[in-house]
C-alpha cells in the first residue's frame, strides 16, 4: 500500500476504530499527547485545587459529622491529592519516559474519581454534604477534555458511573427518592462515552487528513513520484549538502517525445498509463538517500543523482533511454504497439556553497531543447554552463532507434 493509500485508510476506516496501523499509531499519539498537554494540566491543576482546598470545604460546604471528620483530611490530603499532584507533575514534566507519564495519570485520574465517589459514598451515609452531581463532572470533565485513550477511559468512566449509580440505589430509602440523581449519572456516563470518543475520532480524522494533504502534495498521484513542489523543496538541500561536502551533482531533465501525438491518437487515458510506466522506470534508478525523481509538469520528469561522475551520469543516462525504448505498450482497443522514447537534457558540478537551484534547471531545460532539435530520443550532457561559459561540450548522443 502507498503512503497516500494508508492514509486514506487511515482517515476513513481506522480513524473510527480508535487506532491506525502501524507506525502512523505511534506517530499520532506522540502528536496527540503534545497537544493535549496544557488541557491535561489544566484538568490535574483544578483537580488538585478541588481537594487541596478540603479544610475550607470542610467548614463551609462539606459539615461532616464528628466521627467521619478525623478520617476525612487524611484520606482526602495523604491519599487523593498526592495522587492528582503525581499526575500534574508527571504531565508537566517534558521529555519523561511515557510509561511513567502515562501510569502517573492513570493514578491521577483514578485518585480524582475515586475521591469524589468516597466522598459522595460518605454523603450516602449521612456523615457529610456532597451532592451527587460531582461525580458526573469529574468523569465528563476528564473524559471529554483529557484526551486520553478513549478505550481505556471509556470503560473507566461507565465502570465508576455503574459504581455511582449502585452506591446511590443501595442508601435510598425509595427509587422515587433517588431516581432523577440515577437518570442523571446515567446520562453523564454517556455523554462522558460519547464525547470521549468523539473527541479522538475528531482528532485523529483531523490529524490523518493534515497528512494526507501533506504527502498528496509531495507525491504525484498519476506516477507515486515527488511533485515539484516537493522537488523544489528538497533541490536546495541537496545542493547545500553537496556544497558541503564538494561532492558532484547530476541533473536531467526528461520529456516523453511526441507525448501530444500519443494522447490524440491513443486518447488521454492511455497517455496517462505512458506516464505511469514512465514514474515506474525512474522509480528504479536515482534511489539513493540524497537523489531525487520528480514529475516536475505534464510529461515532464527531473532526476537527481548526488555523488556521481560524468561517466557514471552518462551510463545512468543512455541505461535509462534504453529502458523506455524498450517500455512499449499496447493499446489494446487498436492492437497496436506504441514506441516511446524521450529526451534528456543533463548537467552535472560540484555546486559552490550558495549555488541557486534554478539556474541548473534553466541550464539542463537547455540541454534539453538541444537534444530535442538533434531529433529527440537521445541526451545532452554537460558540465553546467556556469562553468564552462564559452565551450559547449555535448557529451552524448546515444543510440537511437533504428527505424
Ligand atoms: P515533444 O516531443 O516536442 O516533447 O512533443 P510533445 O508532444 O511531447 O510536447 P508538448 O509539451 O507539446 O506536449 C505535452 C502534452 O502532454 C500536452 C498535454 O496535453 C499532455 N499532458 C500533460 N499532462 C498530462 C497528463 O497528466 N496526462 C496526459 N494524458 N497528458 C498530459
Ligand atoms: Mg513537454
Ligand atoms: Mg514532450
Amino acid at each position: 500500500m502507498s503512503e497516500l493509500e494508508q492514509l486514506e485508510r487511515a482517515r476513513r476506516v481506522d480513524a473510527y476504530r480508535l487506532r491506525f496501523a502501524g507506525e502512523l499509531e505511534t506517530e499520532f499519539r506522540r502528536s496527540h499527547r503534545a497537544r493535549y498537554r496544557l488541557p491535561r494540566l489544566i484538568l490535574f491543576a483544578i483537580g488538585a485545587m478541588g481537594f487541596g482546598l478540603a479544610p475550607l470545604f470542610l467548614e463551609l460546604l462539606w459539615l461532616p459529622t464528628a466521627t467521619i471528620r478525623p478520617l476525612l483530611l487524611p484520606i482526602v490530603m495523604g491519599l487523593v491529592l498526592p495522587a492528582v499532584l503525581v499526575a500534574l507533575v508527571a504531565t508537566a514534566l517534558r521529555g519523561g519516559s511515557r510509561m511513567l507519564v502515562e501510569t502517573a495519570q492513570s493514578i491521577g485520574i483514578l485518585g480524582f474519581w475515586g475521591g469524589v465517589l468516597l466522598l459522595r459514598y460518605f454523603a450516602l451515609r449521612g456523615e457529610m454534604n456532597f451532592p451527587p452531581e460531582m461525580l458526573g463532572v469529574a468523569i465528563v470533565a476528564v473524559s471529554v477534555f483529557g484526551g486520553f485513550d478513549s478505550r481505556r477511559v471509556i470503560p473507566t468512566a461507565l465502570a465508576f458511573c455503574g459504581l455511582g449509580i449502585f452506591l446511590e440505589l443501595h442508601y435510598a430509602s425509595s427509587f422515587a427518592q433517588t431516581g432523577s440523581t440515577v437518570l442523571s449519572l446515567c446520562y453523564m456516563g454517556l455523554i462522558a462515552a460519547a464525547g470521549s470518543y468523539t473527541h479522538e475520532l475528531l482528532g485523529r480524522i483531523a490529524w490523518a487528513t493534515a497528512r494526507y494533504a501533506y504527502a498528496s502534495a509531495r507525491s504525484d498521484p498519476l506516477t507515486g513520484l515527488a511533485t515539484r513542489a516537493e522537488f523544489n523543496r528538497l533541490l536546495p538541500r541537496v545542493l547545500a549538502q553537496a556544497a558541503r561536502e564538494q561532492r558532484m551533482v547530476a541533473v536531467a531533465l526528461l520529456d516523453v517525445d511526441h507525448f501530444k501525438r500519443i494522447n490524440d491518437t491513443q486518447g488521454h487515458l492511455f497517455g496517462d498509463q505512458v506516464l505511469r510506466r514512465i514514474g515506474g522506470v525512474l522509480q528504479q534508478l536515482a534511489g539513493r538517500p540524497l537523489d531525487l525523481r520528480a514529475r516536475y509538469g505534464g510529461e515532464e520528469f527531473v532526476l537527481v543523482w548526488y555523488d556521481i561522475t560524468p561517466l557514471e551520469f552518462e551510463h545512468q543516462m543512455s541505461n535509462l533511454l534504453y529502458m523506455i525504448r524498450e517500455t512499449t505498450l499496447e493499446n489494446p482497443r487498436l492492437r497496436q504497439e506504441i514506441p516511446l522514447s524521450a529526451s534528456i537534457g543533463g548537467i552535472w558540478l560540484v555546486p559552490p556553497a550558495g549555488q541557486e537551484a534554478e539556474p541548473l534547471l534553466q541550464d539542463a531545460d537547455q540541454r534539453l531543447y538541444e537534444a530535442k532539435a538533434a531529433g529527440r530520443d537521445c541526451a545532452r550532457l554537460q558540465a553546467a554552463e556556469q562553468f564552462h561559459p564559452h565551450e559547449h561540450v555535448v557529451q552524448g548522443d546515444f543510440g537511437r532507434r533504428q527505424s
